[in-house]
């Protein structure tokens, strides 16, 4: 069978929730017991996301094959529950990389290489590859940023390409945002009528409209954007802003949006099955206690916006555990940097439940965040150290309970005279080359617990394969002497005799994880370390 494809296009501004919709869409028809197959293009010529800041770009999401991508993949994972791989993320950077090298390779077999077609040609190769490997019956592609982008055009002209060719199975979304200025009190659709005539004169007309929006569509904004549109006006769907992403497959299908997409297709329907979802969303605006969060670190510099998305799967991840604990969380990003300051201010995270330390890099806010551990491991307050984290609690430990004063991570002080966290020895070539685009340990890895420890209790069971993204790792030679002190190690990378977690006796909860957990985390199915993090946090409240 044909294989249908929907692209997901921006109009008017970005942050207005493309990630999301498309995440829905995909859920939504999945429910509706389609195959599906997520892809996100970026418009960046970076061949991944590795290389850009989060600040910049926000979180790095890192798929179990080891790409490092958008973090939107994490929201299509999150959503659909399958796993995406490096072939779900097509950047305009890989493209050109791959036509370039055909091209000296002579696979254009003497021919002139032309922007057009033979770029689209190899963004459309691309998306059907993502589409086969997931076997998908429909596949959603989302096109990062704004129609009118100059940068958008040659990802506009593959999919204008791929409808030209089979004018069925192909669909488009525009994710528009209808503004209400404050001094006219009313919703205006101008903006997105100008998005849809741009989208027109890259030859492509929309099907549907998602309007986004403070508030639901009303009749007059529909009829309009239908009009001028050009479409039938149940293709004007209305997506106001909501307290919970998770809400958003339900809002659609409020609107019978996958019936409205699967008839245009001609496909017939399945009973639909979010039965699981709809209770979740249910029970979330229901639940009344909370639980307080501090996530301390850095990146906190440029404002909440940039923070939340920086740590995006970190705080989904805490929010799924604190719903199956049926509490919900309170987050306060805590500036590492203040406690540099201000060292007695590190009193002020008694009045949290929970403390988290998530990934970084650098040397920056690094001292205060060595503070906050020690003051979690004194202080009996639940703590999860995440990659950085990990690494942090053990250079804590070193200095403060194995009398290893300058104990540090040689990314910190290469001089250090107890490189307690060091260079992986794989990776000093790397770093002597300047070698930094997709050289870390990434992706998945196995890791074997030790019997009895908290770690092997929370997930109940012998191994598992969590996602990585590091150069340094703890140091071996410290391993014996650390365990003297107390340091339990709980899991440990076989193969490669690798620690891969630590934790501490006699502490309600302080675990250390070299990996990500959080990028394994889903609505349904919290991860249990988020999820034993918030019960010992709910404990320590009574
Ligand atoms: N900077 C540390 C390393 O590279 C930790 C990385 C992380 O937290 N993802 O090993």
């Amino acid at each position: 069978m044909q294989t249908k494809y929907i692209f997901v296009v921006g109009g008017v501004m970005s942050s207005v929730g493309k990630g999301i919709a498309t995440a829905s869409i995909a859920k939504i028809l999945q429910s509706r017991g389609f195959p599906v197959s997520t892809i996100k293009c970026d418009m960046y010529v970076n061949i991944d996301a590795g290389t850009i800041r989060p600040t910049e770009h926000g979180e790095v999401f890192v798929g179990q094959d080891g790409i490092e991508a958008d973090q939107d993949l994490g929201n299509y994972e999150r959503f659909t529950g399958i796993p995406s791989t490096r072939e779900n993320y097509i950047t305009t950077g890989q493209v050109y990389q791959t036509v370039i090298r055909k091209e000296r390779n002579m696979e254009y077999k003497g021919e002139d290489v032309e922007v057009v077609p033979d770029i689209p040609n190899e963004i459309i190769r691309r998306i059907k590859q993502a589409s086969a490997k997931d076997k998908a019956q429909i596949t959603i592609v989302e096109l990062g940023g704004t129609v009118g982008e100059y940068q958008n055009l040659l990802f506009l002209e593959a999919a204008r390409m791929m409808r030209l060719k089979n004018p069925q199975d192909v669909l488009f979304v525009m994710v528009s945002y209808l503004p209400v200025p404050s001094k006219v009190g009313e919703m205006k659709t101008k903006p997105t009528q100008h998005a849809v005539r741009c989208l027109n004169s890259a030859g492509i007309q929309a099907d549907f409209i998602l309007g986004r929006s403070d508030k639901p569509l009303d009749k007059k904004r529909k009829e309009k954007l239908s009009m001028f549109c050009g479409m039938p006006i149940e293709n004007v769907i209305s997506a106001p802003d909501v307290d919970s992403i998770y809400e958003v497959p339900i809002n659609f299908e409020k609107e019978k949006l996958s019936e409205k997409i699967l008839s245009k297709f001609n496909l017939e329907p399945k009973k639909a099955n979010l039965e699981d979802w709809g209770e979740l969303v249910d029970k979330i605006k229901n639940i009344k206690k909370e639980v307080k969060i501090a996530v301390v670190g850095k990146y906190f510099a440029t404002g909440s916006f940039i923070l939340a998305d920086s740590y995006i799967s970190v705080i989904e991840a805490i929010k799924h555990a604190c719903w199956a604990n049926d509490v919900k969380p309170t987050l306060t990003w805590v500036d590492s940097e203040k406690f540099e300051e201000d060292p007695s201010s590190v009193e002020t995270l008694n009045q949290y439940d929970a403390i988290i330390v998530p990934g970084g890099f650098g040397s920056r806010g690094i001292e205060g965040i060595i503070t906050s551990i020690k003051y979690a491991r004194q202080n009996n307050i639940p703590f999860l150290g995440l990659c950085y984290g990990m690494q942090l609690a053990v250079i804590e430990f070193s200095r403060n309970m194995a009398g290893m004063s300058d104990a540090n991570s040689v990314e910190i002080n290469q001089d250090t005279k107890h490189p307690v966290i060091d260079l992986m020895e794989e990776q000093k070539k790397n770093m002597q080359e300047s070698n930094y685009g997709a050289t870390m340990r990434l992706g998945n890895y196995p890791c074997s617990f030790v019997k009895g420890t908290l770690a092997q209790k929370c997930y109940d069971k012998e191994h598992v394969l969590e996602r990585h993204r590091h150069r340094y790792e703890f140091n071996n030679k410290y391993l014996d002497l650390l365990k003297s002190k107390g340091l339990v190690i709980a899991g440990i990378n076989k193969k490669q005799n690798l620690v891969e977690i630590v934790e501490l006796k006699e502490h309600p909860f302080f675990v250390g994880v070299q990996f990500h957990p959080e990028f394994n985390s889903r609505p349904l199915e919290p991860h249990p370390l988020f999820f034993n993090l918030i019960k010992s946090a709910v404990n320590r409240q009574k």
